[in-house]
């Protein structure tokens, strides 16, 4: 096994990465990171749980991982798409891209989207003697250790370590909440034997993953879903009863809304009623100013989690009604 781990720790020193001086700083070595940024949030998605058996699949959470990823070191009007290193790949002996049924693999396309990756791909394998050592705690940290210090330059490969660790714990947090009650506290104490994590970010980040899937990316208030095959949502988490007041993170204290429904929830210029109606506050009634559509959506039913012990809890959103609803 140890001279099968040694191979596969040079295949990963070994990936064939773009370089240019104008793309890519020294950070990367001038070289571009996104064949190991894929890697580490594949290896981070085995660490949690969301990778069980030996296939990837392109979802939209590994893209946003990777996004997350790419975040670190881009500047924000620069995207990039976990269609590249995800077909690119397929250079590396242990990666095998598996083809759509009816199509065919074929090499030096440009798959420039996730979306057309989606078309022609179901996903992709790691060869069978790599897979069972992604799955052994020791040999993924030297896994990912080698990406760290192969392609990262010093100053920033603690950052990268930190946010592995980030999205390791705070996908493990968001399971657990939909998974068991009052268990922040247990949790708590488990991540502050690991000093490198910040305890707020992974509770920030487990709630949001939570919310956001148990609302399937829909916003509660207004309905509108919007998802981009590149990582991207329209919709935030929100508390309904902020986390300052109720330091509770259970799901039936949270909420999925859009940009704009969650500034005019946090407003008060939106509301939910006893029965699970939208409740538009008068002030949006009496300004011109504020969107005429949110009138639209008075009384109509909210959009709600499908399994009913994840609905928001009425005594939150009473405290809502009371305290943030402005009534004239
Ligand atoms: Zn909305």
């Amino acid at each position: 096994m140890c001279g099968r781990l040694d191979y596969f720790l040079n295949a990963f020193a070994m990936l064939r990465t773009d370089g240019s001086k104008k793309n890519w700083t020294s950070l990367t070595y001038n070289r571009s990171p996104y064949k190991p940024f894929l890697l580490l949030a594949v290896l981070d998605f085995i660490e949690s749980g969301l990778i069980v058996r030996n296939f990837i699949e392109p979802s939209f959470e590994l893209a946003q991982t990777f996004q997350s990823y790419c975040d670190l070191l881009l500047p924000p009007e620069r995207k990039a798409s976990m269609s590249y290193p995800f077909y690119h790949l397929e250079s590396a002996a242990f990666w095998e891209l598996k083809p759509q049924p009816g199509q065919q693999h074929q090499r030096g396309l440009a798959v420039s989207s996730v979306k057309r990756l989606r078309q022609l791909y179901l996903g992709a394998k790691f060869s069978d003697d790599l897979y069972p050592l992604l799955q052994m705690p020791g040999s993924r940290d030297k896994l990912r250790m080698v990406l760290i210090e192969k392609y990262f330059s010093p100053e920033i490969r603690q950052t990268i370590l930190e946010h592995s660790l980030l999205n390791c714990q705070s996908a493990v947090y968001s399971t657990s909440l939909l998974t068991t009650q009052e268990m922040f506290q247990d949790f708590k104490q488990t991540i502050n034997q690991s000093p490198l994590v910040d305890v707020d970010k992974v509770r920030d980040q487990g709630f949001r993953k939570a919310v956001v899937k148990l609302y399937d990316h829909r916003c509660a208030l207004c309905g509108i879903k919007m998802l981009t095959p590149e990582g991207h949502t329209i919709v935030d988490a929100a508390h309904i009863k902020p986390w300052s007041v109720s330091y509770n993170d259970h799901p039936t204290n949270g909420i999925a809304l859009c940009k704009l429904c969650h500034w005019s929830y946090d407003e008060g210029l939106m509301s939910v009623d006893h029965n699970y109606l939208v409740m538009i506050s008068p002030v949006v009634k009496n300004d011109h100013n504020l969107p005429g559509h949110m009138l639209t959506l008075s009384d109509r039913p909210v959009f709600r989690p499908s399994e009913s012990r994840f609905w928001p809890d009425q005594e939150n959103l009473a405290w809502h009604r009371r305290e943030r609803f402005t009534k004239k």
